[in-house]
């Protein structure tokens, strides 16, 4: 490609909300043959509603599960977070201040409230910090979980006392990214944390491999793999996916229209629009076609 086509597919691209770093991310972006996406807030919206609270018999009630859970989400930046959030404000729950706070990547939060020590988020987290799941709240764990809902637990003195259901909603764009993806002959896979449940849920819709329950380092290392055949690009919202993104050849961000902050990616997308993501792909691809 002489210079003058790689300049005029940089600044094509930018007029389209897609900012390029540099010539080289676009040759490598004309070579990549293999595609993954990150579930929460990039394939799905990231604005997920609560659909149900379950709560243990001996618990109290909804309520204090839903406040307990909201007050600890207050320090997560994770899409999770402020829907849960989102629930309690629209049920007039005030959230509480916290005395401690810690985030426990790909697995959930906890945190002292009240004098209580209370953890939030998947089951894994539930386990590895020692609490129990009474036989009740197990067959409502399942039950959640069949119907495709992200499940989040919360618990404190040494039991998990109620769960959270949550719905994500796909993005529009997302049907039609994936069908042009495929088309150009990509290999697709989303990789998520959530539930093996969640992810046939999702697999299903959208025609795609999804795996499942992976950590943020089990995410970067099937990216690793990945590259040992070639140029990889991931696809991500930047958040609570960087550590991957970074990884990546070629790591694309999308919503970054009000924080060109996310320096993880090589590729911003301005918008959450997912189709955008094949335009730049092609659009790399014709810019090294010319080069003869
Ligand atoms: P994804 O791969 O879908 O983007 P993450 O890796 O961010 O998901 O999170 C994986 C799982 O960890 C979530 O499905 C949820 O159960 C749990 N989790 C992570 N962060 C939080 C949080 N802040 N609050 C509650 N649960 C969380
Ligand atoms: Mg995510």
């Amino acid at each position: 490609a002489t210079p003058l086509t790689i300049w005029a597919a940089l600044g094509r691209a930018a007029q389209h909300g897609v900012l390029i770093r540099d010539s080289r991310v676009l040759e490598t972006l004309s070579r990549v043959r293999q595609l993954f996406f990150d579930k929460t807030g990039t394939l799905t919206t990231g604005r997920s509603t609560l659909q149900e609270i379950v709560c243990d018999p001996d618990s109290g009630a909804d309520q204090l599960i839903l406040q307990r859970a909201a007050s600890l989400e207050q320090g997560s930046e994770h899409p999770l977070a402020s829907a849960i959030q989102a629930a309690a404000q629209a049920k007039e729950i005030a959230i509480r201040p916290l005395d401690t706070f810690r985030a426990y990547p790909g697995l959930g939060v906890s945190g002292k409230l009240d004098g209580q020590d209370i953890v939030v988020g998947s089951w894994r987290l539930m386990v590895q910090q020692g609490l129990d799941l009474s036989e009740a709240l197990r067959c409502e764990r399942e039950r959640l979980d069949e119907m495709g809902l992200t499940v989040v637990c919360v618990g404190w003195a040494g039991r998990v006392q109620g769960l959270l259901g949550l719905a994500e909603t796909l993005r529009p764009s997302a049907p039609l990214a994936v069908n042009e993806l495929q088309h150009q002959g990509l290999a697709l896979q989303v990789l998520t944390g959530d539930s093996a449940a969640c992810a046939k849920a999702l697999s299903q819709q959208l025609g795609i491999d999804v795996r499942s329950e992976l950590l943020p380092h089990d995410k970067v290392q099937a990216v690793e793999m990945a590259e040992a055949k070639g140029p990889v690009a991931m696809v991500g919202d930047g958040l609570n996916d960087a550590p991957a993104l970074a990884r990546a050849h070629v790591g694309i961000a999308l919503g970054c229209g009000a924080d060109l902050t996310r320096e993880a990616a090589d590729v911003s997308l301005l918008s959450n629009d997912l189709t955008q993501v094949a335009w730049t792909l092609a659009l790399a691809r014709r810019a090294y076609r010319t080069i003869g």
